[in-house]
């Protein structure tokens, strides 16, 4: 246990989504590795799914507990049992499920008003404005935590400050990003929602996130210092403090969490494992689009076309919401899965991820670019196809095939709308899927060195976590930050009793 995290105490607020609850869980049992005791607000589902975090914390002599409190599902007018954004049966549903994330900020304010040990600080989700509001009534240090790079960070950042999507006329004008070290540009129509003349709650919504992100005593990113140096560097100038803590998928204490990170894994971890020894160094390609995304029986049949032609081997996850009807019909039908034998294995439902990523025969990912999925190939090593579909994710694109140079852009021009979800839109064509993966696996020059890149992040990534690392110093100067601010209040008090 470090002596200076003794007797420290973290109270860690996560948005109910996977891609917060995975690298806030990561990050509880870095904490805990620290010395520090850590509680992770949850709800009732969602603590049975993570209950493994807690198993395996007990099991290595790590402090982590969860604070399990009630999802208002109904007050919030969603079905019952919605306590996770994965568990959404339609977009509709986003706003009362943020909804229902900020009433949670009456039983967190009653917990703390009836400890009698108030928390050291609070770690609180991004998304939550509110925490601004309990922090100051409990007088406790509130950092928040990005699950996003800081180059999206600076991008963003630029693009509202600056102004320049003011001057731009149509949503598919190129615009380039005021003030950052790489020419970076971005088209109006791939901005999240949030960015562009969106209705006037979501504007404020943007307004209050950026002024508790402004106010906070200090940023959390998981992400490293190697991997965005000028961006990091970047906004550092734009927040109090920054620490950037992660990978935290990589994590020691995360290790032995590989196979049921955040579900249980679809498919027996044997079996996977055991296809995967079957291949050849790099010679596979993972394709896999996240927790969240919605996508469509045709585009999904265009994916497995384009898959078929590659004569490539891959490991495909069809989302459990998008193994529809249409979709396992047209596979049957067309003998998809006899056309590819050998060389494809289907994984319908949820895959062990961060284990099949780290696998030697695995050469590539055609990733929709959520930012986990993106740090978890970065972690690995392993080069991307990149195919964003909505929020950051054409950040995400931009970092990975043009500033960072290790993945193929698909060509994907507009984020994924719902709309066109229900209609059934095909926005990636088979010739495009197959001319990617060409790219990305061929055995040219170009290839090479993208890969020879990635390998090399893969390596700074993991020094990074490892004792001395930047982002080991980072956790140690931010638990000593807390440290400090806790011994200050405690003199306080000490004054006034007097
Ligand atoms: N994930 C997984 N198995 C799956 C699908 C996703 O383990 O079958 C994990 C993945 O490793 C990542 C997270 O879920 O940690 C997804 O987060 P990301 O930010 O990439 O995308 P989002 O789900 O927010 O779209």
């Amino acid at each position: 246990m470090g002596s200076e995290a003794q007797e420290l105490h973290f109270l860690l607020i996560p948005l109910m989504s996977q891609s917060h609850l995975l690298p806030f869980t990561d990050m509880a049992k870095r904490l805990a590795e620290h010395g520090v005791s850590v509680t992770v607000v949850m709800t009732p589902l969602n603590a049975l799914r993570y209950k493994y975090v807690l198993d395996h914390s007990r099991a290595s002599g790590l402090v982590v507990h969860f604070l399990t409190l009630p999802f208002p599902c109904k007050e919030a007018g969603l079905p019952e049992g919605c306590e996770n954004i994965d568990s959404l049966p339609s977009s509709d549903l986003v706003t009362a499920f943020f909804d229902a994330s900020n009433m949670l900020q009456e039983p967190i304010s009653k917990h703390l008003e009836a400890m009698e040990d108030k928390p050291s600080c609070i770690i609180t989700d991004i998304c939550f404005p509110w925490t601004t509001d309990v922090a100051l009534k409990f007088g406790l240090p509130r950092i928040a935590f990005h699950t996003t790079s800081c180059f999206t960070l600076l991008c963003s950042h630029s693009i509202t400050r600056s102004k320049v999507m003011e001057r731009v006329k149509g949503d598919d004008e190129p615009f380039v990003v005021p003030g950052l070290p790489d020419k970076v540009e971005f088209t109006k129509a791939q901005m999240p929602q949030m960015m562009k003349d969106g209705p006037d709650d979501l504007e404020n919504l943007l307004v209050k996130l950026k002024a508790a992100e402004l106010s906070a005593d200090g940023v959390l990113v998981n992400s490293f210092e190697e991997l965005e140096k000028n961006y990091v560097k970047g906004y550092q100038k734009v927040v109090k403090k920054l620490w950037c803590i992660g990978p935290l998928s990589l994590s020691p204490a995360v290790g032995s969490a590989k196979l049921d990170r955040g579900n249980n894994s679809s498919i027996d971890p044997n079996q996977c494992q055991d296809w995967l020894d079957s291949k050849d160094p790099n010679s596979v390609l993972y394709v896999c689009f996240g927790s969240l995304c919605h996508v469509s029986a045709p585009q999904l049949v265009e994916l497995a076309l384009g898959l078929e032609a590659s004569r490539r081997c891959f490991m495909w996850v069809i989302r459990k919401g998008d193994s529809t009807q249409e979709l396992e019909k047209w596979l049957l039908e067309y003998g998809f899965e006899d056309k590819t034998a050998g060389r494809a294995l289907i994984i319908r439902g949820w895959a062990p991820q961060v284990m099949i990523l780290s696998h030697p025969s695995v050469g590539g990912f055609v990733t929709h670019c959520g930012w986990n999925s993106t740090l978890e190939a970065v972690s690995a090593g392993v080069p991307m196809i990149t195919w964003p579909m909505f929020a950051e994710q054409f950040y995400n694109e931009k970092l990975i095939a043009e500033v960072l140079r290790i993945g193929v852009s698909i060509g994907v021009r507009r984020p994924v709308e719902w709309v066109e979800e229900e209609k059934g839109g095909v926005m990636v064509s088979r010739e495009a899927v197959q001319r990617a993966i060409g790219r990305l696996m061929d055995e040219g020059e170009e290839s090479a060195e993208r890969r020879r890149r990635a390998k090399e992040l893969g390596k700074a990534a993991r020094r990074a976590v490892q004792k001395n690392g930047s982002s080991y110093f980072n956790m140690t100067l931010m638990i000593h930050y807390v440290r400090q601010a806790s011994t200050r209040k405690r003199s306080v008090i000490t004054l006034t009793r007097h």
